[in-house]
C-alpha cells in the first residue's frame, strides 16, 4: 500500500534526513585512504544514536524484518568498494587511492526513515570512471526532478534510465527505488529502467528514495557468499547515489540534506 504523508510527518521525514546527510558528509570528512571501512561504520553509528536516532541497517533481516544472528545486516551503513554496488559489509578492510567507496547510510528518528547513499571518489581515477559517477549523480537528480505530483512512477525510471542510456552504462534492474516512511521499504517500487507500465500516479505527501546504480559494463549483479555484498557480474566498477524525497504540492522536496 502507497502511503501519504501529512506535513507534520514530513517534517518528521525531515529530521531523520538531515541525520543521514550530516552522516555522509562525517565519513566524506573522513575518507582518505588507509582508513577502514569499519571505522567509517563506527563513526556512523556514533553519529546517528548521539542525534537520538537508530542506523535503520543494522540488523535488517529484510522484508521490514529486524533480527540478530546469521543473515541479520551487522552495520549501520553499506560500503561498498569498487565493484560492488550496493549492500557492502563495513569491515577490516582498507580505502586505498584510487578506489570507488559507496556509502548507504539509513537513520530511523522518532520512528521515521531517511535513506541516502552517494559514491565516492578517493584520490587519481580515470576520467571514465569520474564520468560514471558524476553520471550516476545526475541520473538520480533527474528521477527526482520527475517526482512531480500528476507525473507517474514510469516518468521517474524513464528520466534515470535516459541518462544511463545515452552514456553506455550499465542499469542494475536487480535493485530498485522505494517508497519510504515508517519503514525504510515500503511501496511503491521506482525501477531505474522503464518497464512498460506507466505505474502508479504521484500526488503530494508520498515520500520515495530514488537510487540509480550503473555500471561502466553490463546490468547484471551478483551477490556474494556473505549474503549481502553485491558485485557487478563482469566485474565492472559501479556507482550508487540515493536520496530520500517527498513529492510536495510545490515540486519535489530533497529530505535527505542538511
Ligand atoms: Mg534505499
Amino acid at each position: 500500500m502507497v502511503t501519504r504523508k501529512s506535513k507534520r510527518e514530513i517534517e518528521k521525514m525531515r529530521r531523520a534526513g538531515r541525520v543521514v546527510a550530516e552522516v555522509l558528509a562525517l565519513v566524506e570528512g573522513e575518507l582518505a585512504p588507509g582508513v577502514t571501512t569499519a571505522h567509517l561504520d563506527e563513526l556512523a553509528e556514533r553519529h546517528i544514536r548521539a542525534a537520538g536516532g537508530t542506523p535503520s541497517f543494522k540488523g535488517y533481516l529484510g522484508g521490514g524484518r529486524y533480527g540478530r544472528g546469521p543473515g541479520a545486516f551487522p552495520a549501520s551503513t553499506c560500503i561498498s568498494l569498487d565493484d560492488e554496488v550496493v549492500h557492502g559489509i563495513p569491515g577490516d578492510r582498507t580505502i586505498r587511492d584510487g578506489q570507488l567507496v559507496s556509502v548507504d547510510v539509513g537513520a530511523i528518528v522518532d520512528g521515521w526513515h531517511g535513506d541516502a547513499a552517494r559514491t565516492f571518489v578517493v584520490g587519481d581515477m580515470p576520467e571514465a570512471v569520474r564520468e560514471l559517477v558524476a553520471a550516476t549523480r545526475l541520473a538520480m537528480m533527474a528521477g527526482i526532478a520527475a517526482a512531480v505530483a500528476g507525473n507517474r512512477v514510469g516518468d521517474i525510471s524513464a528520466a534515470v534510465e535516459d541518462i544511463g542510456r545515452q552514456a553506455g552504462y550499465g542499469i542494475v534492474r536487480q535493485f530498485v527505488g522505494h517508497g519510504i516512511g515508517t519503514e525504510m521499504h515500503q511501496d511503491p517500487q521506482i525501477p531505474n529502467y522503464r518497464t512498460g507500465y506507466r505505474g502508479l500516479e504521484l500526488q503530494a505527501g508520498m515520500c520515495l528514495a530514488i537510487e540509480p546504480m550503473f555500471t561502466l559494463g553490463g546490468p547484471e549483479v551478483e551477490v556474494m557468499p556473505d549474503h549481502w555484498t553485491v558485485v557487478t557480474a563482469d566485474g565492472s566498477l559501479a556507482a550508487h547515489f540515493e536520496h530520500t524525497i517527498a513529492v510536495t504540492e510545490s515540486g519535489p522536496e530533497i529530505l535527505t540534506t542538511v
